[in-house]
């Protein structure tokens, strides 16, 4: 742009207009150059499933690799490129399985470090794009792709073609083979016991699906996958086929027939092979797992808990409640300012959403009426341990202690566990919120679509314990999470998200060989959520949302496996009277709750009518609001009370004549 200007001025204006332009242009453009690292580091990122090269890791990656490469050259300033960008990262994470025979990799040739290797390679115009053969000379800069266009299917089947250029002798290293069998060496596996699965693709000589799929299980082990041709009329008689493409399955114990993939697309042929029994993921966390498992202790789950993946587990989500609230929150010995409101929006949205048993949402709600009525700054985490620990269990409100992973159980201790669990919880709760929309009435969060996300938001990024996964997750947020406008699209962005860290993680040292990362729902638990377009996996979003509905629905949560409340324990001795706190002598707080309820099933303990006709707490907390009129229940969203303070006032004097067990120690 800039350019094109100071030619129009040479031309026609006078020397002196031009020569201020020039000045003018000239600074402005270097002011653009210096500005351009920053805009480089914002097209592609480390999160991005692409390889970042650079000046110093160029030739190191592209030189003598086992690999081809495909190379995308790149202007940070160039508008073509920009807008390219979103392609060339669905690009390569489409093709992030075919990484052990061809890479993807950007470099930007704005970037000042990167000036001398793109003369160096001779890179004029952006983007640029070059193919590497695998185990090329020091001196290959690579063959420059000049294809009919830039799409993403047609980028993909000439990565295919890049790899069918190779000679035996250049092949890379761990490609298998992806020209066609014969019959004859199809037929004489036929009918015998094999170590693994072998599936059968049949297609036309022009189809590209038998190769991507071939590269698309790469990785995998306990399956191989070969490609005929649809030309071999003897082999489609003996094998019954007759539309293709088709999918053949050679069992390992020696039976065969065809493969029910839905349909008959890449996609769904290659999910289906990886969700196969005993066929996993081969990476170097499951190597490295063996490896230590027994030096780490990390040994397998003592006893394997049968499940259906189609079902979410009451026992995930509760195991899960039990860590973040008597662990993971318990490294915070106190909760103030952000810690404490991120603590209370978290309390107020599990309590009036979470789908649980009566006894764990009663405990929730007590936990959410208690602390939004401390007319305290700062809790002491102590404090919320000793009322989910001892005081509700006093009143049979009972949260296992135990760690019951079912759906989320792992082929190591080390892996999963936790992490799911939090992802299900999530999920169930902006499903609910969607569900119900007044669940939140009468809350700060009441009439904000994305309150279930901003709470998880601030939750993770306060005090998920892996602080990476916060840093990317908060990178999430920043970018879309502000643009949600119903409770639907919130439980959209949440999928949508999972499915970003999954790609991402796949293949990573937190992924266990047994549940590999997928893009998820996989098509066996929902073929209507998928569809292809051109060539291209596309999700069916409406039929999405439908499922997640279901799915994390409260009428497919199964009780399976849940631990049974234990009786109610008797009371401890009462509290000694409390002490009056001397000078020198900072108190320490009590932290009563109400009286021990009669009957855990009742929904509207008798001790609340007695709070019906005072205030019973402070105001201040911008997670819970209450309208006149009061009601019986918490869930209903509706005060107990009526005479409720201006807000953030201390009304604890009128409250404390409410708690049973005495006014707390400090005033
Ligand atoms: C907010 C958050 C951010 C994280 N960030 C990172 C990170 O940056 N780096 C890292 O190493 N680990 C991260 N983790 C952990 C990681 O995402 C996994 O939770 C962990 O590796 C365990 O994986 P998993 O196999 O149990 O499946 P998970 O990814 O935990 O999924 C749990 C279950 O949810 C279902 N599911 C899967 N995908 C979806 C989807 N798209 N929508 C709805 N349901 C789905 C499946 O049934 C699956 O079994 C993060 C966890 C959370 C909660």
């Amino acid at each position: 742009m800039g350019l094109m200007a100071v030619v129009y001025f040479e031309g026609r204006a006078s020397h002196q207009m031009a020569a201020v332009v020039w000045v003018q242009i000239t600074v402005s453009f270097f002011v653009f150059l210096l500005s351009a690292p920053s805009q480089a580091a914002r097209l592609y990122t480390e999160d991005d499933p692409v390889t970042i090269l650079t000046t110093d890791t160029l030739k190191q990656n592209v030189h003598n690799s086992s690999t081809a490469w495909l190379v995308q050259f790149y202007s940070s300033w160039c508008g073509h490129c920009i807008q390219y960008s979103p392609t060339w990262k669905a690009l390569a994470g489409d093709v992030k399985d075919w990484e052990q025979a061809i890479r993807i990799g950007v470099l930007d040739c704005a970037h000042e470090k990167n000036f001398d290797i793109c003369k160096e390679f001779e890179i004029h115009f952006y983007p640029t794009f070059r193919y590497f053969k695998a185990h090329g000379s020091n001196t290959d800069v690579g063959k420059t792709y000049r294809g009919p266009d830039r799409e993403l299917q047609t980028v993909r089947q000439l990565m295919v073609n890049f790899l069918q250029n190779h000679t035996k002798q250049d092949w890379p290293s761990h490609c298998p083979p992806l020209e066609p069998y014969s019959s004859e060496d199809i037929l004489t596996l036929l009918g015998h016991k094999s170590e693994q699965y072998t599936a059968v693709i049949v297609e036309d000589a022009d189809s590209y699906v038998g190769r991507e799929v071939i590269l698309d299980l790469m990785p995998y082990q306990g399956v191989g996958v070969r490609r005929v041709l649809s030309s071999d009329k003897l082999l489609m008689d003996r094998l019954g086929v007759t539309d293709v493409p088709a999918a053949y399955l050679l069992h390992p114990n020696g039976t065969h027939g065809l493969m029910d993939a839905q349909k008959r697309l890449r996609f769904f042929f290659s999910s289906f092979l990886k969700l196969l029994p005993g066929v996993h993921r081969q990476n170097s966390a499951f190597l490295q797992n063996s490896a230590h498992s027994s030096s780490n202790g990390h040994k397998p789950t003592e006893e394997w808990k049968e499940f259906e993946k189609s079902k979410v587990y009451m026992a995930d989500l509760e195991s899960g409640l039990h860590y973040l609230l008597r662990v993971e929150l318990a490294t915070h010995h106190t909760l103030e300012g952000e810690e404490l409101k991120a603590f209370k929006d978290f309390a107020t949205v599990v309590a009036k959403l979470f789908p649980g048993r009566p006894s764990v949402v009663k405990l929730l709600e007590t936990l959410l009426e208690w602390a939004v009525s401390l007319p305290l700054d700062k809790i002491p985490y102590d404090a919320v341990l000793d009322l989910v620990n001892n005081k509700m269990r006093i009143s049979g409100l009972f949260l296992s202690d135990r760690v019951q992973w079912v759906g989320c159980q792992g082929s190591s201790v080390a892996l999963r566990g936790y992490p799911c669990s939090l992802w299900m919880l999530f999920h169930v709760l902006t499903v609910q919120a969607a569900k119900r929309p007044d669940a939140l009435a009468n809350t700060a969060l009441e009439d904000d679509p994305q309150a279930v996300l901003q709470t998880m938001r601030r939750y993770i990024t306060t005090f998920f314990g892996c602080q990476e996964c916060g840093r990317h997750f908060e990178e999430m947020a920043q970018e879309s999470m502000g643009a949600i406008k119903t409770t639907d699209e919130a439980v959209l962005w949440l999928w949508r998200k999972h499915n970003q860290v999954n790609r991402r993680l796949a293949g990573s040292m937190s992924e266990d060989p047994l549940f590999p990362k997928t893009q998820w729902p996989t098509p066996d638990l929902c073929p209507t959520c998928h569809e292809e377009r051109s060539g291209i996996h596309v999700w069916n979003e409406p039929t999405v949302l439908d499922f997640l509905k279901r799915h994390y629905g409260s009428a497919n949560i199964s009780p399976k496996y849940t631990l049974q409340p234990a009786p109610p324990a008797p009371p401890k001795d009462p509290p000694p009277p409390p002490m009056p706190p001397t000078q020198t002598q900072t108190p320490t707080p009590t932290f009563p709750l109400p009286r021990p309820l009669p009957s855990p099933a009742q929904h509207s303990p008798p001790w609340m009518s007695s709070l019906g006709q005072r205030a019973w707490g402070t105001t201040a907390s911008l997670s819970s609001r209450c309208s006149p009129g009061g009601s019986s229940s918490v869930r209903s969203g509706r005060c107990r009370g009526r005479a409720w303070g201006p807000r953030g006032s201390r009304v604890w004097g009128l409250a404390s004549a409410s708690w049973p067990w005495g006014s707390p120690a400090w005033t």
